[in-house]
């Protein structure tokens, strides 16, 4: 239509007139993973991600899955747990995630965390709740949380009022927000981020104020904890979602958006908060992108021949290449943000989430008045059209199992006299050389936990294994020398321990000795005294011509000086090193093609091997890529430590 509203949706492939979403009715009877990838480099999500429910029906009148993936089922506890050991075992991963749209919402969430806890902290396992609302804290949980996390809050009032808190449903009021971060502080904790959102339908500059004001009762009530505390503040852009109430809503303009964050801005004070927004032509991009249709898949296309790339992130985002893509499409993107009236055929109409659109229209008109309605897991059901009340139901755990929440147990700290610590050397070549460092350490510590090696922590709130490598090897050398030092609270013997190693360790890592110490040994990287390397040159190049000249004649040269100063970049500045007495001795094979280099430690601890090739025969950088590098001895002071 002329205005940019749709007359009617026509399927592009006839017989496609209706999508209806499918409900899993049974959680418990559903398949589950457990026997994941595990990547050996840090991902986003890298710990096991264990749904406990699905479905929230608080129904918050802006947020699109509460609404698609009604009602709540909830898993039970002992398929959760029989879950979570069988991952554990599966990948040796050291954490847990408890998901669900609101994880303090599940029924049995304090008897879960009881339960998960006194069975895996003895393994250091942690467990975690990464989305939680404000009204679900209740001290009990609070306590549960305390023990398997102490890293911020998030509170989410979304609103600076009660009032519009009334219109979005939110259901909370600004007192109950400041009890639960009073507990949460009282609890230890020292940082709150509290996510509000501006452009919420009727927003006035009273809920503006109303946001300035609670952050800053929330700051108020860190006060007397003794110690220093933080209240982050971040803003997002209320944006209307297709599937909810407010899919009929307006959203503001990114002029708006701007006056109202620099608002914002300029009363929360500094000192007391961290304030974080969003940019605001991202999100009226996002706003358009919600509610779009089939028109705006031209405009993709457009925006991606004229340079769009990467849009989610600030620096690569240009909105100008936007709007002339939506102006040589001839549409306007205003129309995409605007006002909807209730005749309004949507592009996602014939997409069945099983939501009467009905219900979502008398929800848009309950905001506007003001009523609000509760959430049917506990109350009387709401008719949104979901259930058919056989097999689709709400699926609560609540009274179903025995209560069982006992303290958790802490970890298991052994006597120092069962302490065993043993010395492995390794070898870590092929793809496993890109690994780094931080990398290694969790590709070990998951080893050794899905080896069942009853494995040692450090004490305090975040245990750590008592895993400890020698020098850092740079990425992309490879090594059949490498160290590091394995605590365990039991005696394993040395050749089984090495053979269930080899077993879980990725390909390109192989442990070759593994020995006995002392606990009292001296660790690794104290202890070494010289490393020795062999470098060669890639496949498919040349040893002669990389390395021009004499090499025999340039290396004696080198050893016959007293002093070699080289030029070093360190953080930033440019500084002269004398390397010559870092180099214990270098000498070419010949029938190998490679040149043995032997470093003295600690005074080579600077320095890098490419970095001293690059230097005695004047190879750039980018050449010295060219060369592979292996490093073949390590020596330590103590010969007996020595595997
Ligand atoms: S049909 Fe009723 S019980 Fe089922 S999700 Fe909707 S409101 Fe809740």
């Amino acid at each position: 239509l002329a205005q940019g509203s749709i007359q009617e949706v026509i399927p592009l492939k006839s017989g496609y007139n209706k999508i209806k979403k499918r409900i899993v009715s049974n959680l418990d009877q559903a398949e589950y993973p457990t026997d994941f990838i595990v990547p050996f480099a840090p991902i986003i999500h890298d710990r096991i991600n264990l749904e406990i429910a699905r479905g929230c029906t608080r129904s918050c009148r802006f947020c699109q899955a509460g609404m698609i993936y009604r009602p709540v089922r909830e898993r039970s506890c002992s398929t959760l747990e029989r879950i979570a050991e069988k991952s554990l075992e599966c990948t040796g991963w050291e954490e847990v995630s408890l998901l669900s749209l609101s994880s303090g919402d599940y029924s049995e969430v304090e008897e879960l965390l009881y339960k998960l806890i006194n069975k895996f902290s003895g393994d250091n396992i942690a467990i975690s709740l990464p989305s939680l609302r404000a009204e679900t804290l209740q001290s009990n949980l609070i306590n549960a949380v305390k023990k398997v996390r102490k890293t911020g809050f998030t509170i989410a009032p979304e609103a600076g009022t009660d009032r519009l808190r009334r219109v979005i449903n939110k259901g909370i009021t600004e007192s109950e927000i400041l009890e639960t971060c009073q507990r949460v502080f009282s609890a230890g904790w020292r940082s709150i981020k509290l996510y509000f959102m501006v452009g919420l339908p009727t927003e006035t500059k009273e809920d503006l104020d109303g946001i300035i004001q609670l952050s800053e009762k929330v700051w108020a009530q860190g006060k007397g904890i003794g110690k220093k505390w933080h209240v982050n503040v971040s803003v997002a852009t209320f944006i209307p979602k297709p599937h909810t109430p407010f899919q009929w809503a307006s959203m503001i303009p990114a002029e708006e958006i701007k006056f109202r964050q620099a608002y914002l801005h300029s009363r929360l004070k500094r000192h007391k908060f961290n304030f974080r927004w969003q940019d605001p032509y991202t999100s009226v991009l996002e706003g358009i992108m919600a509610r779009g249709d089939r028109r705006l898949s031209k405009v993709i296309e457009e925006a991606f021949r004229n340079g769009a790339r990467f849009d989610g992130w600030r620096e690569c985002f240009n909105y100008q290449i936007w709007e002339k893509a939506f102006q040589k499409m001839g549409l306007n993107s205003a129309f995409y943000l605007n006002k909807r009236k209730e005749s309004e055929i949507f592009p996602w109409d014939h997409i069945d989430s099983g939501v009467k659109k009905e219900f979502l229209w008398k929800e848009f008109n309950n905001s506007s008045k003001e009523v609000e309605i509760l959430d049917c897991r506990f109350n009387e059901c709401q008719n949104c059209g979901v259930c058919d009340f056989k097999s689709i139901y709400p699926r609560i755990e609540f009274n179903k199992n025995e209560k069982n929440k006992k303290e958790a147990n802490d970890q298991k700290i052994p006597s120092s006299a069962e302490i065993n610590k043993v010395r492995l050397q390794f070898s870590k070549t092929e793809e496993a050389r890109f690994l780094s460092h931080l990398e290694m350490s969790k590709v070990f510590a998951r080893a050794v936990r899905r080896a069942k090696l009853p494995l040692k922590y450090t004490q305090g709130y975040h245990p750590q294994p008592r895993i400890i490598f020698g020098p850092p090897l740079p990425v992309g050398f490879e090594s059949l020398a490498e160290f590091v030092d394995i605590e365990l609270w039991d005696r394993i013997p040395v050749e089984n321990l090495k053979a269930q190693l080899n077993r879980e360790l990725p390909q390109g890592i192989t442990v070759i000795f593994a020995k006995e110490i002392p606990l009292k040994t001296p660790a690794i990287s104290d202890s070494v005294y010289e490393v020795s390397y062999a470098i060669s040159v890639k496949e498919n190049s040349n040893f002669k011509k990389f390395f021009p000249g004499e090499i025999e004649r340039v290396i004696k040269k080198f050893l016959s000086r007293p002093s070699f100063l080289i030029k070093k970049n360190r953080r930033g500045e440019v500084v002269s090193l004398d390397i010559r007495p870092m180099i214990k001795d270098m000498v070419f094979i010949e029938d190998k093609d490679s040149i043995e280099l032997t470093l003295r430690f600690p005074q080579a601890q600077s320095i890098r091997p490419d970095e001293i090739i690059g230097a005695l025969w004047n190879i750039s950088e980018t050449k010295l890529k060219d060369i592979s590098i292996c490093k073949t001895n390590m020596k330590l002071k103590e010969k007996w430590a020595q595997t």
